[in-house]
């Protein structure tokens, strides 16, 4: 030991103070860094990164006039409320000026390349304002569908065909935004997604699994929320895992299966020897199902949309969009919870019905309503409780 601790001090006393002070300042970091990690419930910062499109379709006779707008409100609001730099944020919009048009292969690119693969603890923020539209499903894989449609979003270079349909290889699939951005973010650990899709046909459009048992705001979701904290929660669950778990365990699951699950297990699940017993992996939510903590620091998504798969949206003059209504809540409330942006989410529906009642006749705004008729929603990865917040804070707890 006396050797190399001799040589040590030899080559520090050759160095300048400068080097010296460089050494010391990067001994200190590292000493602090391995305290914080090695105590519980201290905060580090956590990694951002934001994907950001709006699409105005200038060129188009579908032009929108918002988009681009709300894609800038939300970075405002990313740099503003949650410590986002610009390098943290790429932006596609199609502005005259913008080095990066949301044409498909910018697009293509960039939900790609945004979720970096392996890393844990990172904010996630992506948004999407523009055009969409339904396809019937080619492989009849509607696992997650609540009307058996495939949604795809409509980059600013989608050509039309003669019959004014998009061309299906030239707009972007639900399927590959689920498995370029959900796939990969399932497999770390402690990341967060936060997405906004304000555009039709947007319920699902991330093929995330859980939608109707987040729905808040109605009788039916009144109804469907008592009936599984009080039912399913509370009785089922517990009776199902203390009594019966002794008991002959195929059976139990067939039986839970059939209660919770509405689709038929995939062939290669229902193959397996041992059916995986995962309390909240229901393949198509149902509405009842219950929620679990997140004991094992899995990655999160919440997606809030403007509509159910089968409802358009509109914008206008009048009424706020359903970004600006969000956004406007976070600048004002950036701890804002789930349900906080659901609430200001229905509002935004409420604005335009009393617009519409105000300016047509009674009659003309009852047809008018039932044609304009959108919903809000709040979908996810696994059931939620709606009490937590909709963007992380930046900082985490390890
Ligand atoms: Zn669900």
């Amino acid at each position: 030991m006396v050797l190399p601790l001799a040589c040590a001090c030899a080559r520090v006393d050759s160095l300048t103070p400068a080097q010296r002070w460089r050494i010391l300042r990067a001994v200190v970091v590292f000493m602090c860094r391995m305290m914080l990690i090695s105590r519980p419930g201290i905060q580090l910062s956590r990694r951002k990164r934001a994907l950001l499109i709006g699409i105005n379709y200038n060129t188009s006779e579908q032009q929108l006039r918002f988009s681009q707008r709300d894609a800038e409100k939300m970075r405002q609001l990313l740099k503003d409320s949650f410590g986002f730099h610009d390098e943290d944020i790429i932006a596609l919009t199609d502005e005259v000026d913008n080095l990066l048009p949301p044409t498909w292969a910018n697009i293509m690119q960039g939900v790609g390349q945004f979720i970096i693969r392996g890393q844990d603890n990172t904010d996630y923020v992506l948004f999407y304002s523009g055009h969409s539209g339904q396809h019937p499903e080619p492989d009849n894989d509607i696992r997650v569908k609540e009307n058996g449609l495939r949604a795809f979003i409509v980059p600013v270079d989608c050509a039309i065909d003669m019959n004014r349909e998009y061309l299906p290889h030239r707009v972007i699939y639900d399927k590959y935004l689920h498995e370029s951005i959900i796939v990969p973010l399932e497999e770390t650990k402690g990341c967060h997604l936060f997405a906004m899709l304000d555009c039709g046909h947007s319920a699902t459009l991330l093929d995330l699994r859980h939608h109707r048992c987040n729905r808040i705001g109605t009788v039916t979701s009144a109804v469907r929320r008592a009936l599984r904290q009080y039912i399913v929660e509370d009785v089922i669950i517990p009776f199902y895992k203390d009594v019966l778990r002794s008991a002959r365990e195929d059976i139990l699951v067939s039986i839970y299966d059939s209660f919770f699950r509405k689709e038929t297990v995939q062939s290669s699940e229902a193959d397996a020897p041992n059916p995986p017993l995962n309390l909240a992996m229901g393949k198509r939510c149902n509405g009842f199902c219950p929620r679990v903590p997140n004991l094992s620091r899995k990655s999160t998504v919440v997606c809030i949309s403007a509509c159910k798969d089968s409802e358009h949206t509109l914008e206008g003059d009048q009424f706020d969009t359903l970004t600006s209504a969000i956004v406007k809540l976070l600048q004002a409330k950036p701890q804002a919870t789930l349900k906080d942006a659901m609430y200001i989410a229905r509002g935004t529906v409420e604005q335009i019905r009393q617009y519409v009642r105000a300016e047509f006749s009674f009659l003309e705004a009852q047809s008018l309503m039932k044609i304009v008729k959108w919903n809000p929603q709040l979908a996810s990865n696994d059931p939620l409780d709606i009490n937590t917040m909709l963007v992380y804070s930046e900082t985490t707890y390890i």
